[in-house]
């Protein structure tokens, strides 16, 4: 499917972007004509498959640096924005898409398990915001008249609004996404700075792979999803591509469910 969002001269950090979604989504913003900061967790597996996306933007012809930093930290943050202020001279587009999982019984989970995934699911989605905006503020002290001065996209999930349980650490985190999302688009549209949510149902990534890589876990997980297919990243990524281009420049505090219908409830259907 051909992509018809242009993103030339733009300059993106996409936070996560060695795996999955976030891989997905740098390998669209670049293909588009985005200039891509493809962040990783400093550590080597990382660092090794962030420099093979790299890799795959720079042999299609597109510009892409690796920008090490676990997002969760401040100083780490601070040094990831400055890469792209070195390398590509700007900054339009933060995708917020690093998150992660742990998953327990709530009688069972230790505060450490649900302090990491908030903080790396809220917190670290806060410092990349507040790093974007400041960068955003900084290139743009007055409001464009014909565009925007930056686009935050958050990648949430459909548990944002479905309860999960044995999950509330990460149910608790997407709902913090969801009212983060809002209040920013809120404080910051006379700005012309728009941020919106790509809320995501179940996507064939390492993160949910119990959930999809049998073919009877395939079955069940089939039964929540009307449109009768698991997602790919591509498919959150050319929401993604949309929402952070200036084809959606009047869009702003919107979540754009992409879930192949998961969040209508197939049980209900007939029934309920
Ligand atoms: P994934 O495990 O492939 O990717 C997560 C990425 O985040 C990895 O690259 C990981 O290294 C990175 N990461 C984790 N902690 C980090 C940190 N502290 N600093 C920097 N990077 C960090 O899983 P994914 O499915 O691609 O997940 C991407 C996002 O999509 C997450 O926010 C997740 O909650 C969301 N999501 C995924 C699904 C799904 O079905 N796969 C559904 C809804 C939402």
């Amino acid at each position: 499917m051909r992509n018809c969002v242009d993103l030339s001269g733009k300059v993106a950090i996409v936070t996560g972007a060695n795996s999955g979604i976030g891989k997905g989504v740098a390998l669209e913003l670049a293909a588009a004509g985005a200039r891509v900061v493809v962040n990783h967790r400093p550590n080597e597996d990382s660092a090794r498959r962030a420099a093979e996306v790299v890799q795959a933007i720079t042999q299609a012809g597109g510009a892409a640096v690796a920008g090490p930093a676990d997002i969760s930290r401040e100083d780490d943050v601070e040094r990831l924005f400055g890469i792209a202020q070195e390398r590509f001279q700007g900054l339009d587009i933060l995708v917020n898409n690093a998150g992660i999982e742990q998953p327990a019984p709530v009688q069972d989970m230790t505060l450490d398990q649900w302090q990491r995934v908030i903080d790396v699911n809220l917190t670290g989605q806060f410092l990349c915001s507040r790093a974007a905006v400041r960068s955003f503020l900084k290139q743009h002290p007055s409001p464009p008249a014909d565009t925007a001065a930056g686009a935050i996209v958050f990648i949430s999930s459909v548990h944002e609004v479905i309860p999960w349980a044995f999950q509330a650490n990460y149910a608790a985190s997407k709902g913090g996404v969801s009212l983060l999302m809002q209040s920013l688009a809120q404080e910051l549209a006379p700005m012309k700075i728009r941020v919106n949510s790509v809320a995501p149902g179940a996507i064939r990534t390492p993160i949910n792979a119990p959930a999809w890589n049998t073919p009877e876990s395939l079955v069940q997980l089939l039964k929540l999803i009307p449109y009768g297919r698991i997602g790919e990243p591509v498919d959150v990524a050319r929401a993604v591509a949309w929402l952070a281009s200036d084809s959606a420049d009047y869009v702003t505090g919107h979540t754009l469910f992409v879930d192949g219908g998961m969040t209508l409830y197939p049980g209900f259907r007939g029934a309920g």
